[in-house]
């Protein structure tokens, strides 16, 4: 027998990269955070796509549309932006998994990102 090649049938994941759309709101300029926080829809000439789940689930994030626009003061450089306020954060990885679990199952949710954000009252911790 020579030279006998493997292929492994199960573990072909989709690895197709795929720019999907935020599920949450429509990219048109708007904040996601100045809309949800100060009901402010100006329009921003600079936005920044944040990844909703980052690190291992940034490419879940990006396959699914779990992303949100963001301007510079809500994403990076400011007291309340995502990635300084965790109070933020966690409110975008709860819009972000209702938005989900409209077209999908809480289990599809957890099997996606490992993690159930919207039943917090058991003082689940997670350091993002
Ligand atoms: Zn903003
Ligand atoms: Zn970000």
């Amino acid at each position: 027998m020579q030279n006998q090649m493997k292929f492994p049938k199960a573990k072909t994941k989709k690895k197709r990269k795929t720019h999907k759309k935020s599920i949450l709101h429509p990219k048109d300029g708007t904040c996601y955070l100045c809309i949800r926080l100060h009901n402010d829809y100006r329009y921003h000439s600079v936005l920044h796509e944040h990844h909703i789940f980052g690190g291992p689930n940034r490419s879940a994030s990006e396959a699914e549309g779990l992303k949100a626009y963001l301007c510079p003061a809500h994403h990076e450089f400011g007291p309340e932006a995502v990635h300084n306020n965790i109070s933020n954060m966690r409110l975008l990885q709860q819009d972000a998994q209702k938005a989900y679990e409209k077209t999908h199952t809480r289990q599809e949710f957890m099997d996606l990102i490992g993690w159930n954000y919207l039943d917090e009252e058991k003082g689940a911790e997670q350091d993002v």
